[in-house]
């Protein structure tokens, strides 16, 4: 019996006006378990209609009521997290371990971040020296669209969803069409914790059918974008033009900086860690790694090592530590750039290939974590997001081949560097043109901190009071004394 996830609008479940359906699949089996709405812009219009009546009462409700709700969210995520972890798991194809050690936690740390953060956001003042004073005062935008990828479901689902909400929106929300399970469930947890009708409406389907009407509609007033570089151009060019207000999360090719006075045995074990976790499906992975000469070999061999240890297979083993890739289509790209690299004049050092399991998982997406060297900084391999188990490695000379290196694509969101040289660490920082620099760690969040790329990793920053400044207005009122 397959699971019937429906569009949620206007505090109903519906199915899609047109009653069509697009299959869900487990990549770890290869098998399809769930059908969800295959929506188009007749739903999208019901949606916008809901958030349209809901509009004025949520923008007038008190804050901390809005808050406190978001709250009761957080809690009803905290209630049901058995469930959200295996159905995220299920969904996506990633270890179980990791869905419940990230995933989850961080929904639900999302939505209490920006339930207290809205408590404590605050307006600006800026006297003139006894000619008058100015302050600002911010509202909600009205109705705001917030789209989100597969990689990490209900993570980046929430992230824009509940700065969003606390600052008095109503919203139109499509989690990817590959993972939609969690974002269902949450639409079952926001009913049960009391969130108004209408206030979060969330569609399901293809981003080529809804995402029109979601980006370009009249009573749209932001896009909350997290996905490729490809379809945060489409939706630019859609949205810019009706000046529309933007935030683009895209995608990365982050270099990892390992220098020889690192903390060698730190970064080895994290490098492990920012090259394979999730399969390497994650926006901040270091998927380029440049290590200085002296420890290039060793760190190699190392790494060879230590990456032929990990454990490939079911989601749900405690022990495993490389779970399948989100999907068939995405498996196929993956393996693609194996003969790119090839052609390129790479060498593959582990890796490189489908892994096939036995059993129930015989026909699940699954690709051995790779490591490959000898290609060039300007190849397609390095160059392009492949945004699976895969690394390229190479040595560098100097700290400033280093930094050219790092540049040397049209992608900035993070960078990872290594060094106990607090000189190094700060030159490396300025330098590296990206969005977020982790010196001797990686994927540590503050949710406070701006998050975001620069060049085509993104536009705007998400997290703390920049999310409540995107999903508000600003506006001066200056009073002459
Ligand atoms: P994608 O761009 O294919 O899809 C993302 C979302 O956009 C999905 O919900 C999709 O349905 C929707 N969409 C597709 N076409 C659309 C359109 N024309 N209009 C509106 N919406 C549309 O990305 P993906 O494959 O789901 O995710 C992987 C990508 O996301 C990678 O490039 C990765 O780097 C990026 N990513 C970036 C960050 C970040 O914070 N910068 C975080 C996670 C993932």
């Amino acid at each position: 019996m397959l699971i019937s996830i429906k569009n949620y609008i206007g505090g109903e479940w519906l199915d899609s006006t047109s009653k069509k359906y697009l299959d869900v699949v487990d990549p770890s089996r290869n098998k399809i378990y769930a059908t969800a709405p295959d929506s188009d812009e007749e739903d999208v219009i019901l949606a916008i209609e809901a958030a349209s009546k809901a509009s004025d009462l949520w923008q007038k409700m008190e804050v901390s009521k809005r808050s406190d709700i978001l709250f009761k969210i957080a809690e009803g995520i905290e209630s049901r997290f058995e469930e959200l972890a295996a159905a995220e798991s299920k969904d996506n194809g990633k270890p179980l371990s990791l869905a419940k050690k990230v995933d989850i936690p961080r929904a639900a740390a999302n939505m209490k971040f920006f339930a207290n953060a809205i408590l404590q956001f605050n307006n600006e003042s800026y006297d003139m020296d006894g000619q008058g004073l100015n302050y600002t005062l911010r509202h909600p935008l009205g109705i705001v669209t917030c789209i989100s990828p597969w990689n990490l479901p209900l993570y980046l689902f929430t992230w824009k969803i509940a700065p969003a909400l606390a600052a008095g929106n109503c919203v139109i929300a499509k989690p990817s069409e590959v993972t939609p399970m969690t974002a269902h469930i949450l639409g079952e947890i926001c009913h049960e914790a009391g969130l108004p009708y209408g206030v979060l409406n969330i569609i399901h389907g293809y981003g080529h059918k809804v995402g029109p009407t979601m980006t370009s509609n009249e009573n749209i007033k932001a896009i909350s974008f997290t996905g490729s570089t490809l379809t945060g151009e489409i939706i630019a060019r859609t949205a810019a033009p009706l000046f529309k207000k933007l935030s683009l999360e895209m995608g990365g090719k982050n270099p990892n900086i390992i220098m020889a006075d690192c903390d060698y045995d730190k970064a080895l074990a994290t490098t492990i860690h920012s090259s394979f976790a999730n399969q390497g499906q994650i926006c901040l992975c270091g998927s380029r790694i440049y290590i200085q000469r002296p420890i290039y070999e060793q760190f190699k061999n190392d790494l060879i090592d230590k990456t032929k240890a990990l454990t490939i297979g079911d989601p749900t083993a405690s022990n495993t530590k490389i779970g399948a890739v989100v999907s068939e289509t995405h498996m196929n790209k993956i393996l693609s750039y194996f003969e790119i690299a090839t052609s390129e004049g790479g060498t593959i050092l582990t890796g490189g290939k489908r892994v096939i399991l036995d059993g129930e998982f015989k026909d699940g997406f699954y690709i051995s974590p790779t490591i490959i060297e000898g290609l060039s900084e300007g190849c397609r391999t390095n160059q392009e997001e492949i945004f699976g188990p895969v690394v390229t490695i190479a040595p560098f000379d100097t700290i400033e081949e280093a930094v050219s290196l790092a540049n040397s694509t049209k992608y900035g969101l993070s960078a990872s560097v290594w060094t106990q040289d607090i000189n190094q660490a700060n030159y490396l920082s300025r330098n590296i043109n990206a969005g977020i620099i982790w010196v001797n760690t990686w994927l540590k969040r503050d949710l406070r901190t701006p998050f975001g790329g620069v060049k085509n990793s993104g536009v705007g920053r998400e997290g703390g009071y920049d999310a409540l400044k995107f999903f508000t207005e600003v506006k001066n009122v200056c009073i002459g004394y």
